[in-house]
């Protein structure tokens, strides 16, 4: 009888500082971790090829980066459409989510189950100019041999994982508002503060790093100021020093600070 008092007392306890959902999720995760790090390694071997980013993270801040990848990608369901599946695919995938989200509480960009992956530029809808990627109602849609040469840094200022989950960020956080990070949306008004007028002189003919899609919607200078203050961040912090600032402020994270001299600033 007294151990089962002790118990209830302990349990009402426990539920009381941590609301159950909560406590559940944090068992799940820790069940999760365990099965992580049989596959670290695997992960590491991986991102660490492709992601300059990822190698410049100390130790403590890689492995973090690589539990979340792994979290991610369990977390979707990954389509191949006339392209040949690959075990560093997904993993690769799941990492430009990551990166794009490292400063913020919440990453796994939840509204979304399905990423879908495509051999290369495709049409889309009623749009005469092929896309690369886009997000909709279905999913997150890549091109994968785009995807590619923005993580080899192949193409200047474009990184197309990076720009795609750019818009789920957006829309699970303002459109479907099924994982509002709280950080984000109160410093997201405080970006557009800076980048509204900045936009708005690009619909009036203005150029800058941005580059004119970035001109054509709101969406689109979201999405395309990511790709730039990751892909070349000391020219953006040059060229439009308040929006780098309050992107640091709104990401929590700094990519000029580590961005070493072997990173090509595009002239
Ligand atoms: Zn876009």
């Amino acid at each position: 009888m007294e151990i089962l008092i002790i118990f209830l007392v302990v349990t009402s306890i426990l539920i009381l500082q941590n609301p159950v959902g909560e406590w559940i999720n944090r068992l799940n995760v820790k069940r999760q971790y365990k099965s992580f790090l049989a596959q670290e390694t695997f992960y590491h071997s991986i991102i660490s090829r492709y992601y300059r980013y990822y190698n410049r993270l100390n130790l403590e801040e890689q492995r973090k980066f690589l539990f979340r990848t792994y979290l991610f990608r369990k977390a979707k369901r990954f389509h191949y459409i006339e392209v040949s599946e690959s075990a560093e695919m997904p993993i690769l995938i799941s990492a430009a989510a990551i990166q794009l989200t490292f400063g913020l509480e919440k990453y796994s960009l939840n509204y979304f189950r399905d990423i879908f992956v495509i051999k290369d530029d495709y049409h889309y809808g009623f749009y005469s100019r092929p896309f690369q990627g886009h997000v909709d109602l279905s999913g997150i849609y890549l091109s994968w041999d785009n995807f590619l040469k923005g993580i080899k840094g192949e193409s200047t200022n474009c990184n197309v994982g990076l720009h795609e989950m750019g818009h789920a960020l957006a829309w699970v956080n303002f459109v479907t508002k099924t994982e509002e990070d709280k950080h984000f949306k109160k410093e997201f008004k405080n970006f557009s503060k800076v980048a509204r007028p900045i936009f708005e002189s690009m619909q009036q003919g203005a150029k800058n790093i941005l580059g004119d899609y970035a001109g054509s919607n709101y969406h689109e200078f979201w999405a395309v100021s990511v790709e730039v203050f990751f892909e070349n961040p000391i020219r953006l912090r040059h060229e439009l020093p308040e929006l780098y600032k309050a992107m640091t402020h709104l990401l929590r994270q700094d990519p000029s600070v580590i961005v070493n001299t072997a990173n090509k600033i595009a002239a």
